[in-house]
């Protein structure tokens, strides 16, 4: 089975790296903090000091890391994957990162003779483990056809785009919603329960109308348990709302209800939140409303 790289094992990182493992890929792993190596129990990984030692055993790397500056200190920092990458070898980038790093990525991998696929992906920790995420892969088209198979074990679908911006447009397009989603569900639990209505009543009715959907019914489950365990942390939204800032600046699209979402966000962390999933907006909503959580 084929060898590849793999870089990140982080929430999303250590479970799609289990799904390759599982379906019989050897990979050659680098995270930053050594400890979280452990998470892998299985033999058919072998893990490396510096990103570019990937390039001796691979031809093919995944990174899965929090933001721009995470991916780009793996590529252009001290034994980064630029500075060793051969003619035709490829980096998948499956991280949500900012356009202007994902294309200047782009070229500079092709100024080496290289590819840099962007490939983010919706969907969360149980979606990366059973290998149903939806893919959104964008860059030259021999490339993503030669990851095809990688990403059908990670994925359940796969949208092709001709050039990276699409697809790292497209997914930050997706959590913008996400971030607008988890306030309209929020406000409504908390003008609900300040009515003597409780949260259940508002699950059901959604599930009930038009209006449901498989975010509202699993997050408004774990806000009802006070469960807010990460599975997408709070900080991570955030820069996927500044992201969305920026891309709305550059192609000069009015987004007033992401600017006024992202001072609530700045507000979860100021309170402390930051490393609880992006839910715990919940929190943030009920106390300016004077509720006791
Ligand atoms: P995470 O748990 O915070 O993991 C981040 C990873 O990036 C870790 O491996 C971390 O290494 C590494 N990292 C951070 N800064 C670094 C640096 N300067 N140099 C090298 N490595 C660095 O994040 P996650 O939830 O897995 O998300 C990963 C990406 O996928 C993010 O862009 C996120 O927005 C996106 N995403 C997440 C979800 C989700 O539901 N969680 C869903 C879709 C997309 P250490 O172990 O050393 O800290």
């Amino acid at each position: 089975m084929q060898k590849i790289g793999f870089i990140g094992l982080g929430i999303m990182g250590e479970m799609m790296a289990k799904r390759l493992l599982s379906k019989g890929y050897q990979l050659v792993v680098y995270n930053r903090t050594k400890e979280k190596l452990g998470k892998l129990e299985d033999e058919n990984f072998k893990a490396v000091d510096l990103p570019a030692q990937i390039w001796g055993e691979c031809e093919i790397v995944i990174s899965m890391l929090s933001d721009s500056t995470a991916v780009e200190s793996v590529v252009y920092g001290n034994d980064g994957l630029l500075g060793s990458v051969k003619p035709g070898f490829i980096h998948i980038d499956m991280s949500t990162i900012s356009p202007s790093t994902t294309k200047k990525l782009y070229l500079d991998y092709k100024n080496r003779s290289a590819h840099f696929v962007h490939a983010p992906v919706l969907g969360s920790r149980t979606q990366a483990g059973d290998g149903t995420l939806l893919i959104f892969a964008g860059g030259d088209e021999e490339a993503i056809s030669k990851c095809e198979e990688i990403f059908k074990v990670l994925g359940r679908k796969l949208w092709r785009f001709d050039s990276v911006e699409k697809a790292t447009n497209l997914k930050i397009a997706m959590n913008s919603m996400i971030a607008m989603m988890i306030i309209a569900l929020s406000q409504a639990f908390v003008l609900a329960e300040k009515s003597g209505i409780s949260k259940e009543v508002v699950l059901e009715v959604l599930e009930n109308s038009a209006l449901n959907s498989t975010m509202y019914q699993n997050k408004g489950k774990a806000i009802i348990e006070g469960n807010f365990t990460p599975n997408f942390y709070v900080k991570h939204i955030l820069k996927d709302i500044n992201l969305s800032l920026e891309i709305a600046q550059d192609m000069k699209i009015p987004m007033p209800v992401i600017s006024a979402v992202r001072e609530l966000y700045i507000s979860a962390l100021a309170k402390g939140y930051e490393n609880e999933d992006y839910s715990a907006i919940y929190k943030v909503i009920a106390e300016l409303a004077g509720l006791k959580i």
